[in-house]
C-alpha cells in the first residue's frame, strides 16, 4: 500500500518567507484511502516535498527503516488502524527516535488523545507536535506545525543552552549581599475579582545574569542548612513588604510563603520564622505557608506536628501543586490545610482534555467538602477561568490574571488591572 507521491513542480515555491518544512519529507498513516488522500492534500497546501504513504503502524515502520539515512520531518498518523495502531506506532517511533516530529489525529474519544499527550510530557526529546481531531483544519495543522518550526531543534536556531545551577559558595554569597527578593502574584476571587491575596514567588538579583528564576537555585539549597536562611531572609522581605501595603491603605491581602520539605520538618526553624513574624506586629492570619505533599512525606510526623503548631498560631496552611505527586483524599484530610491548590497540569486546558477535567473536578470536590479554600493555579485563558468559575473554584492564579511581579508594581497593577477582573468575573 505504500506509495510515494512528490508534490507537484507548481506548488513547491521557494520565497524568503517560506515556512521552514518547506520541502522536508512526510509520511501520511492512515488506513483509510480517502482520509489519507484528504491529508495528502492539505499537506501538498502546505508545500512538504516527498509525501509518503502507510496504512497501518507496520507498514509505516518498514517505511521509516528504508529511509533511515535520510530522516523523515512529519509523521502524521491516525490512532485507530488495523495491525498496528497509532499508540503502538507512537511507543515504537518514541523509543526508536524514527521521526523528527509526530502528530496523531483521531475520530474518536479525546480521552485516547490525551495518553498522547501525556506520554510527550514525559519525555521533552520526544517531538510530537500535537493532537488533533478528524477532520483535520488546514488552519489547526498549520499552527502545530509552526510550533515545532519554534521548538529548539526544530527549524528554528536552537535555543541558549541552559544557565549553570549556581554553586553553594555563590548562593550563600548573594544571601548575605540581599540578592534574594520575592515577587508577588495576585490570587483574584472568582465569584468578585477582587485581589484576595498574593504569592510570593524568590527572584535572585544576580548582578551580572539579570533576574533569575528559582530554578537557577532551589534545588541547590534543598537539603542544605542554608535553606533555613533563605526562607528566612524571604520571610523578613515579605513582612516588610506586608506593613509597607497597610500603609499605603491597601485592602488586607494574604501573602502565601513556600516552605520547603527541610523547612516543614524543623522544629527550630519553625519556632524562628514564628519569632520573626511576631516581631514585626504582622497578624499570623496575613499569612499562609504553602508546602507540598511530598514535603509531608518526608519526614510526616514532624511536619504534622509542625503544621499543627503553625495552625493554632493562627497561620493559613496550603497544600501546594495538588493532583501530582502521591497527593490523595486521605492525606489531605489529616492535615490542617486552610487551602487546596490545584496544579496547573489539570487546570489549563482542562476543557479539552477529559481527564484533567476528572481529577480537577474531584480535587474541588474535595477542598469543597473538607470546607477549604480551593485555589487554581496557571489559569492562562478565557476558557480555563470559565471552566473554573462554573465549578465553583474559589480563586484563581495564573498568567491570564497578572505574572509575578516586584512588590512596587502591585499598588500599580491593582489600580490598573480593576476594572478588567470584574469584567472577567461578571460583576460591572
Ligand atoms: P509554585 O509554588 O508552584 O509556584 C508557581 C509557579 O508557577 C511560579 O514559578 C509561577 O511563576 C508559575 N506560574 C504562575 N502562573 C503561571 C501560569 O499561568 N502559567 C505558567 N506556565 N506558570 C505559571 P516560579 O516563580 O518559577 O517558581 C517555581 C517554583 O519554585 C515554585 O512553584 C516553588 O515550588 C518554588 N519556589 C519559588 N519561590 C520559593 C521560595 O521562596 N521558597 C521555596 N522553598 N520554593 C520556592
Ligand atoms: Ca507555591
Ligand atoms: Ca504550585
Amino acid at each position: 500500500m505504500m506509495n510515494t507521491l512528490p508534490t507537484s513542480a507548481a506548488s513547491a515555491t521557494t520565497t524568503a518567507a517560506a515556512p521552514c518544512w518547506n520541502g522536508r519529507r512526510v509520511l501520511v498513516v492512515e488506513d483509510s484511502v480517502v482520509q489519507r488522500g484528504y491529508l495528502v492534500g492539505l499537506l501538498r497546501q502546505l508545500n512538504f516535498g516527498q509525501i509518503l504513504e502507510a496504512g497501518d503502524g507496520n507498514e509505516a515502520l518498514r517505511v521509516l527503516e528504508t529511509c533511515a539515512e535520510k530522516p523523515i520531518y512529519l509523521v502524521l498518523t491516525d490512532l485507530e488502524m488495523p495491525g498496528m495502531d497509532g499508540i503502538e506506532l507512537t511507543c515504537q517511533l518514541r523509543e526508536r527516535r524514527l521521526a523528527e516530529n509526530l502528530i496523531v489525529i483521531s475520530a474518536r474519544d479525546p480521552r485516547l488523545l490525551e495518553i498522547i499527550e501525556n506520554m510527550a510530557c514525559e519525555d521533552d526529546d520526544f517531538g510530537l507536535l500535537g493532537t488533533l481531531l478528524k477532520p483535520v483544519q488546514l488552519e489547526s495543522l498549520t499552527q502545530l506545525l509552526c510550533k515545532g518550526a519554534d521548538r529548539p531543534g526544530g527549524c528554528a536556531p536552537a535555543a541558549a543552552p541552559p544557565l549553570p545551577q549556581a554553586t553553594l559558595e555563590e548562593l550563600a554569597q548573594a544571601l548575605t549581599r540581599r540578592e534574594f527578593v520575592p515577587y508577588f502574584q495576585p490570587k483574584i476571587a472568582m465569584q468578585n475579582g477582587h485581589l484576595k491575596g498574593v504569592e510570593a514567588l524568590a527572584r535572585w538579583k544576580h548582578p551580572q545574569r539579570g533576574t533569575l528564576s528559582p530554578a537557577h537555585f532551589i534545588d541547590t539549597l534543598e537539603g542544605h542548612p542554608l535553606m533555613a536562611d533563605f526562607t528566612l531572609e524571604l520571610v523578613q522581605q515579605v513582612l516588610e513588604r506586608i506593613l509597607g501595603w497597610q500603609q499605603h491603605g491597601l485592602p488586607p491581602l494574604t501573602v502565601s510563603v513556600n516552605l520547603s520539605a527541610d523547612n516543614l520538618a524543623d522544629r527550630g526553624f519553625i519556632d524562628r520564622l514564628m519569632a520573626r513574624v511576631a516581631a514585626s506586629g504582622v497578624a499570623p492570619a496575613s499569612l499562609v505557608w504553602e508546602v507540598t505533599e511530598t514535603s509531608v512525606m518526608r519526614q510526616l510526623s514532624q511536619a504534622l506536628t509542625n503544621m499543627g503548631r503553625l495552625r493554632l498560631a493562627g497561620y493559613g496552611l496550603a497544600m501546594d501543586d495538588f493532583g501530582i505527586g502521591y497527593s490523595s483524599m486521605q492525606q489531605f484530610a489529616r492535615c490542617p490545610f486552610t487551602e487546596l491548590k490545584i496544579d496547573r497540569a489539570f487546570v489549563n486546558g482542562a476543557a479539552q482534555w477529559p481527564n484533567r477535567l476528572m481529577v480537577l473536578k474531584s480535587a474541588l470536590d474535595l477542598g469543597q467538602s473538607l470546607g477549604v479554600a480551593t485555589v487554581a493555579e496557571g489559569v492562562e485563558t478565557v476558557e480555563d477561568w470559565k471552566l473554573l468559575r462554573d465549578l465553583g473554584c474559589d480563586m484563581a492564579q495564573g498568567y491570564l490574571l497578572a505574572k509575578p511581579m516586584p512588590a512596587e508594581e502591585l499598588v500599580g497593577w491593582i489600580r490598573q488591572d480593576r476594572r478588567r477582573l470584574r469584567a472577567l468575573a461578571g460583576v460591572e
